[in-house]
């Protein structure tokens, strides 16, 4: 097992994404809680935290948006771009974002890309 450093805030804000992610499907609530103390770690050291954890984050309860367990994506077309649109069943938050362009039409959620790095 990785040994994490206590002292690095992005280390940190990388776990708590983690266990955000893995408590979601369970306890949105919890999930939102882990979400928050991410952002509020990245605040307090002037961090930014990585697009890819962003996005997954709801922007309003902040809980981590994982498709048919914690939201419901929708693929929209507006001006022949593709956009994808996140509702968060917690809150019911949506959240739009263009979808790459020129990239394979793999969400990013199913992109392994997306995790940083495994912490168990
Ligand atoms: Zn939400």
């Amino acid at each position: 097992m990785k040994k994490i450093q206590g002292n690095d805030s992005l280390q940190r804000i990388n776990y708590l994404y983690q266990i955000s992610k893995k408590v979601v499907e369970k306890n949105p609530v919890l999930s939102a809680y882990y979400g928050n103390l991410a952002v509020n770690v990245a605040k307090k050291n002037v961090l930014k935290i990585h697009p890819d954890i962003k996005r997954q984050l709801c922007k309003k309860c902040r809980c981590v948006l994982i498709d048919k367990k914690s939201a419901k994506v929708k693929i929209k077309t507006k001006n022949k771009a593709k956009h994808i649109e996140l509702t968060c069943n917690t809150c019911k938050m949506t959240k739009e974002y263009p979808a790459n362009k020129g990239k394979s039409h793999r969400l990013w959620l199913e992109n392994p890309e997306a995790v940083v790095e495994i912490v168990n």
